[in-house]
C-alpha cells in the first residue's frame, strides 16, 4: 500500500504539489489523474524518494522508499520511456540492474517473457520502437517482482495494440494482489483501465474515489427531452425555475447565473438539453402544460465530462492566472484537458 500524508512540493514559487493525501490499496488499479503540470510526475517522484518534500510523507507499506532494503523488489517503477542505455541490449539493460539489486538471472528471462520481448531481449534497445521501449521499461519495473507497480503515462504515444497490452497487464497484476498506481491525463483510458481514482488539480487533491462515484459526484447532469413543442416546453421549464411561488428562501433562482438555475440548450438534432432540473419533475411540468413528449432521458456525464466538470478550476487557472486572457473557455475546446492548457498558456504566452 502507498500512504502519502500531507505531502507539498515547491519549485520556487511554484507549488507543484499542495498538501496531498491519499491512500492506494492492493488489488487494485489507481488512476492518478490530473491536467498536464497537476504534479503528478512530482508526487511519483516524491514517492520514490527521488525529490524531498517540503513537508508531509510518502510511504510504501510504512516505510519511506529511501529506506527500503531492496526496494526493486518492493515497487516497480516507470517514470520516463526511453530512459535506457541505447547502445545495450535489452537483456544487457536488464542483467544490469537486476545484478545492482541482487537478483537472479532468470528474473531477467521472467521479466522478458512477462512484457514479450524474448524475441528482440539481444537487440540493441536503441533501435527500439516507442511500443517496444516501453515494454522494456515495464521490464525493467517488474524485474523484481514487486508488489507495488508505479506507472507514469505509461500509455502515453503507444499505438492501440500496445495500449491494450497495458491495460491487459495491469489487470492481470492488480487481481494478483499487487498494488497498481498509474498517471494519466486521458479520462477515457482511466475509465477502461482504473477501478479506483485519485484526481488532482494545482497539486491539490480533487477526488478520491470509486470510477463510478466520480461520474455520479460530476455536477453536470442532464436531462435529454424530445418533444414536438420544444418552444412550449422550454418556456415552461424556463418559467417553472423562476420563483414565483417561491417559498420565500430566495433561492432556485431561473436567471443564468446561480446555483439552481434551470437551463434549456437544443442539440443539433433537435432535442432539448435541461440542466438543473430532474428528469420526473420536466416530465411532471410536461404534463401540467400539456406537451407531449417523445423521450426523457437522464444523461449520464461520461468519464470525460465528469473529469472536465470537476478540474475546470485548475484548468483555467493557467489562462486567467497567467494574463487574465478571458474569452478562452478551456472546457470549450473539445481537446483532451492536456492539450486545452497547453493551449491555453501558449496562447497567453505572447
Ligand atoms: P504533471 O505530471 O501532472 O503533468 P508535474 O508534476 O510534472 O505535473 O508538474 C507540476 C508543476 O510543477 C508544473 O507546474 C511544473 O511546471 C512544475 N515543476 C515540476 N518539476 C519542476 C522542476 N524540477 N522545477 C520547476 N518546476 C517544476
Amino acid at each position: 500500500m502507498i500512504e502519502v500524508h500531507d505531502l507539498s512540493k515547491r519549485y520556487g514559487d511554484k507549488v507543484a504539489v499542495d498538501h496531498l493525501t491519499f491512500a492506494v490499496e492492493p488489488g487494485h488499479i489507481t488512476g492518478f489523474l490530473g491536467p498536464n503540470g497537476a504534479g503528478k510526475s512530482t508526487t511519483m517522484r516524491l514517492i520514490l524518494g527521488l525529490d524531498r518534500p517540503q513537508s508531509g510523507t510518502a510511504t510504501i507499506d510504512g516505510v519511506p522508499y529511501a529506506d527500503l532494503r531492496e526496494p526493486l523488489r518492493k515497487v516497480g517503477a516507470l517514470l520516463e520511456a526511453r530512459a535506457v542505455h541505447t547502445g545495450r541490449s535489452a537483456y544487457n539493460h536488464l542483467w544490469c540492474l537486476a545484478q545492482s539489486q541482487g537478483l537472479p538471472r532468470k528474473r531477467v528471462d521472467e521479466a522478458l517473457a512477462l512484457v514479450g520481448l524474448t524475441e528482440v531481449a539481444r537487440k540493441r534497445a536503441g533501435g527500439f520502437s516507442l511500443g517496444m521501449g516501453q515494454r522494456l521499461g515495464i521490464a525493467a519495473a517488474l524485474l523484481g517482482d514487486p508488489q507495488v507497480l508505479i506507472l507514469d503515462e505509461p500509455v502515453n504515444g503507444l499505438d492501440p495494440e500496445g495500449v491494450l497490452w497495458i491495460r491487459n497487464l495491469m489487470k492481470s497484476l492488480a487481481a494478483a494482489g499487487k498494488t497498481i498506481f498509474v498517471s494519466s491525463h486521458l479520462m477515457s483510458e482511466m475509465a477502461q483501465t482504473a477501478d479506483h481514482l485519485v484526481v488532482i488539480g494545482r497539486g491539490k487533491l480533487i477526488a478520491d474515489e470509486s470510477v463510478d462515484a466520480f461520474i455520479a459526484r460530476s455536477s453536470e447532469r442532464s436531462v435529454l427531452v424530445r418533444t414536438p413543442q420544444p418552444a412550449q416546453l422550454a418556456k415552461e421549464l424556463e418559467r417553472a425555475a423562476v420563483p414565483a411561488q417561491s417559498d420565500g428562501s430566495g433561492e432556485g433562482s431561473g436567471s443564468s447565473e446561480g446555483e439552481g438555475a434551470v437551463t434549456v440548450t437544443t442539440a443539433d438534432d433537435g432535442a432539448l438539453i435541461v440542466r438543473g432540473m430532474e428528469a420526473a419533475e420536466i416530465g411532471e411540468k410536461a404534463a401540467a402544460a400539456r406537451v407531449v413528449l417523445h423521450e426523457l432521458t437522464p444523461q449520464r456525464a461520461s468519464l470525460e465530462e465528469a473529469f472536465m466538470e470537476l478540474t475546470r478550476g485548475s484548468v483555467e487557472y493557467h489562462v486567467e492566472v497567467d494574463q487574465h486572457a478571458d474569452g478562452v473557455p478551456a472546457q470549450a475546446q473539445g481537446a483532451p484537458v492536456a492539450a486545452t492548457a497547453q493551449v491555453s498558456e501558449s496562447e497567453v504566452a505572447e
